[in-house]
């Protein structure tokens, strides 16, 4: 299976608690290697646009309001079959219906501020990745 890359963020409720080396050690275990990273407040131009997608979901203005509520770390991520393997460690968006091990599980505290965001596809990847990061600024 080829090598690809998915595109995370550790939300600002991962943040606030200082679990931004715990929850990228959870990535590691998993065998993703961060190839890009950098730490980011948000601002609101940027969540709406990056979040277009739920702008019809009745959650999509608490959802802003928390992404910018503090500061964020974006992560471009690299292994075989990326995105499923970071999906598979975050776990179900509702930690109650996440399993035993996963991050959301371990840290998040709602369904909302649920620690982290993960591509959905390859597709999205490769968007996500572009709204923040300059090619020159991923380094594999
Ligand atoms: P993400 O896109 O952040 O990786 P996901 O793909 O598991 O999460 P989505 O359905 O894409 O889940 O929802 C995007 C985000 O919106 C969720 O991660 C969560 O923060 C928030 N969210 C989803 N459903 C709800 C809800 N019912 N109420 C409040 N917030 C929600
Ligand atoms: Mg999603």
């Amino acid at each position: 299976m080829a090598v690809t890359r998915t595109f995370s963020i550790i939300k600002p409720d991962a943040t606030r608690r200082n679990l931004t080396g715990a929850v990228t050690a959870k990535l590691e275990e998993a065998g993703l290697r961060v190839v890009a990273s950098k730490r980011i407040h948000m601002s609101r131009e940027q969540a709406e646009g990056f979040y277009a997608v739920h702008k019809e979901r009745p959650f999509f203005g608490e959802l802003v309001s928390f992404m910018i509520s503090g500061p964020v770390v974006v992560q471009v991520l690299e292994s075989e079959d990326a995105v499923k393997r970071n999906r598979d460690v975050m776990g179900a968006t509702n930690p109650k219906d996440a399993a035993e091990g996963t991050i959301r599980k371990t840290f998040a505290e709602s369904i909302e501020a649920n620690s982290v965001h993960g591509s959905d596809s390859e597709e999205n990847a490769a968007i996500e990745i572009a709204f923040f990061f300059k090619p020159e600024e991923i380094v594999g």
